[in-house]
């Protein structure tokens, strides 16, 4: 395959109607390939149009993780687009074709469902060839059982598992205060500082410019499992 140079790819954020949820549309300017990122409800009319209006091909539509917000125009997308792929890890596939479990059932005026993932993974990292880039997804658990990040040439799509100035949200189902902490561990022994992060709500920003303790206070972590220690020690005597 050509090599060319990663100033080639274009990126939109379009916003969806529902928690102003982020999708994300990358495009090679070079092959004209695209990939989709969490097109969440009202987002699909948009994406489609910027599809058409620059001759793309949508090769994938990738899931950061399972919640509704971020894949209510999944089904859409796919029916559309039938030679993309969904990919997304397996927990995340198990729960779209769920609204009880993508929590549209709950927060929602409409359930959303669609079918499951053609590519799912349960390792904890997953490598796909795109269009001569290697596009990786990590398991990023902690927000959500099937949460992940996805990193196309040095841009990290995060999800909900680190939004910017925000502690992450780890009361839904599924969530883990631990899970969360292994995650932002990972996030940040393994990218440098000036890594882009692209979250799943609100506006991009760079890793030097958060801190674990924002997303998780690991301090009240620590205590909290002092506290829970003791409260256990004092229910075995
Ligand atoms: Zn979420």
């Amino acid at each position: 395959m050509k090599q060319h140079s990663g100033q080639n790819l274009y990126l939109r954020r379009i916003i969806g109607t529902v928690h102003e949820q982020n999708a994300f549309l990358v495009a090679d300017l070079w092959s004209r390939m695209a990939v989709v990122i969490d097109p969440g409800p009202g987002t699909f009319d948009r994406i489609h149009a910027l599809i058409q209006d620059m001759s793309l091909e949508l090769n994938y539509i990738l899931l950061t993780h399972e919640h509704y917000d971020h894949m209510g125009d999944v089904e859409p997308t796919r029916k559309f687009y039938p030679s993309c792929k969904v990919v997304a890890s397996t927990a995340t596939s198990e729960c779209l074709q769920d609204p009880k479990r993508n929590l549209s059932a709950f927060h929602s005026g409409s359930n959303f469902s669609t079918g499951p993932a053609d590519i799912q993974f349960d390792e904890d990292e997953m490598s796909l060839p795109w269009s001569g880039h290697v596009i990786r997804l990590n398991r990023t658990q902690g927000h959500s059982p099937g949460s992940i990040c996805i990193a196309i040439a040095g841009v990290l799509f995060t999800g909900d598992t680190m939004i910017n100035g925000t502690r992450t949200v780890i009361k839904l189902p599924g969530g883990s205060r631990n899970e969360l902490i292994a995650s932002l561990d990972w996030l940040f022994g393994n990218h440098p500082p000036a890594t882009q992060i692209q979250p799943g709500h609100g506006a991009p920003f760079f890793l030097r410019e958060t801190s674990k303790e924002i997303h998780c206070s690991l301090k009240t972590c620590a205590s909290q499992e002092i506290l829970r220690e003791s409260a256990l020690n004092k229910s075995q005597i």
